[in-house]
């Protein structure tokens, strides 16, 4: 009997590891199966690694040895941003081309000491940057839903891996909506944790101050098992938090659930999606929640304080790539021209688009212009925010307004594909966490394209995210 891997989750899966009712290696050998059928199509993978089956073995091992843990032999898919020792990690990017990382990331080692069984690197925008995954240098992933259409980005492939069976959970990184947006549009979960409770040690930085590591899955269950495993301190990484359980309890029954109106009504949002919206907080209304109308007034800034802070921070990041000490290196006449020439050569026109104009923002003379006044404008934000969670336990919206767009729609028109980032980069400025859940589909011609529902929880308060995430799906 084939693995039903569409509706498989880590807990079913563990319970059938430890019944016996099939092996590590069975069940590897089955996700390998499925990426051969289906992964000409859906590009989710730069690379699918050799050696699945031996890291299957191991986990058979541990198994045995009756030391396992829920995620002992659970297949996953890792972003190409996050560093496995021995391991080709491009970022998507010709720079990287043949870079090989030196050593784990934090989240990579926590998982290895699990067990668990590593399926490859996925296809991503590169560096990060961009909300299609066509941004990758190796080309886009496909939308299982609708190959015609983009999978969402930057983590795109670690989405479309889940969502079409290519793999059980995956990681991605969030700076702006890269892990909820292509949730949202491949139907599936995707958590962004708080600022700091993951450790960004060995993931490639695209904006320091607002980069995380967080999880995919089918379920809401299968994001928190993933994020239990992967989260907490790390003295690689001073920007983690310390370990602390929120002491707080809660009403896992009634939650109060604030919803920004006016912020839903800026425009440019697809009425399919606010009806489904409206849907989903009748739905949370039906199951005892309260809905309350709040005001996060400054919300509107988002976008542009994000395009200038997210520049100036990925134009610092990027400038260790100069093809001396890594990757691609093109020689010229001098040092200086070698530089050029590799940077011309390895890095693609969003990377570049974005080095200049955080350049330009940092520069002096327009230092307090921009970059200054953005983060000026930042704190108000998290203000914001804050008095907003004096009243309320989650604050929802959409996760993204439009559902997935069609390959090459939008590539030619940067601010476009832009304002698809509305409702997710406010979270990252703010520093809280948020997740993205299924909520229903749109029907464009014979497709059902996915929507997704965005909550939002007060720094450290994934608890209460998993619990409406949870209940809203029906999950027990
Ligand atoms: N789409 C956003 C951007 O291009 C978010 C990217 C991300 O979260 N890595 O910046």
């Amino acid at each position: 009997m084939p693995i039903d891997l569409k509706n498989l989750t880590i807990r079913k899966a563990h319970e059938a590891l430890v019944k016996g009712d099939y092996s590590a290696v069975d069940l590897a050998k089955e996700y390998l199966e499925q990426i051969k059928k289906t992964e000409k199509d859906i590009h989710a993978y730069l690379e699918v690694f050799d050696d699945v089956i031996d890291q299957a073995k191991v986990a058979d091992q541990i198994l045995k040895s009756g030391k396992a843990t829920l995620l002992t032999g659970i297949p996953i898919a890792v972003k190409d941003n996050i560093l496995i020792k021995g391991r080709v990690a491009t970022s998507a990017s010709k720079i990287l081309e043949n870079y090989k990382a030196t050593y784990d990331a934090t989240v990579i080692e926590k998982l290895k000491n699990e067990g668990v069984v590593f399926l490859g690197r996925t296809n991503m925008d590169e560096f990060a940057m961009g909300g299609s995954t066509e941004n990758s240098a190796y080309g886009p992933t496909k939308n299982p839903f609708d190959l015609e259409r983009v999978p969402g980005g930057s983590s795109g492939g670690s989405a479309a891996a889940v969502a079409s069976n290519e793999a059980l959970v995956a990681l991605g990184s969030d700076t702006g909506g890269s892990i909820r947006q292509p949730a949202s549009f491949c139907g599936i979960v995707g958590l962004k944790p708080t600022y700091g409770a993951v450790s960004r040690y060995g993931v490639m930085a695209m904006g320091s101050s607002l980069d995380q590591i967080g999880t995919f899955g089918k379920t809401a269950d299968d994001a928190e098992i993933l994020f239990n495993a992967i989260r907490g301190n790390d003295k690689m990484d001073s920007t983690t938090l310390p370990d602390k359980k929120s002491e707080e309890n809660f009403s896992v029954k009634k939650l109060k659930i604030g919803v920004p109106r006016d912020f839903l009504n800026i425009g440019g949002i697809d009425a399919d999606v606010v009806k489904n919206f409206n849907e989903s907080l009748e739905k949370l209304k039906k199951l005892g929640h309260e809905i309350i109308d709040i005001k996060l007034p400054n919300l509107k800034y988002s976008l542009a304080v994000y395009y200038v802070i997210v520049p100036a921070e990925v134009s610092s990041n990027m400038a260790r790539f100069d093809g001396m000490r890594y990757g691609k290196r093109v020689s010229g006449a001098n040092g200086i021209e070698d530089y050029f020439l590799s940077r011309q050569a390895g890095l693609g026109r969003e990377v570049k688009r974005r080095i200049i104009l955080g350049t330009y923002v940092l520069s002096s003379g327009y230092y307090d212009a921009y970059y200054n006044k953005a983060n000026i404008v930042r704190e108000i934000i998290k203000e914001d925010y804050k008095v907003a969670f004096k009243d309320v336990d989650i604050i929802a919206t959409p996760t993204a307004p439009n559902v997935a767009f069609k390959i090459g729609e939008k590539v030619d028109d940067p601010l476009q594909m832009y304002l698809e980032d509305i409702f997710t980069v406010p979270i990252n400025l703010a520093g809280v966490p948020g997740i993205s859940v299924p909520s229903g589909v749109k029907k464009i011609g014979e497709k059902d394209l996915p929507i997704g529902i965005q909550f939002v929880a007060d720094h450290g308060r994934e608890d209460k995210l998993f619990a409406i995430s949870k209940d809203f799906l029906g999950e027990k």
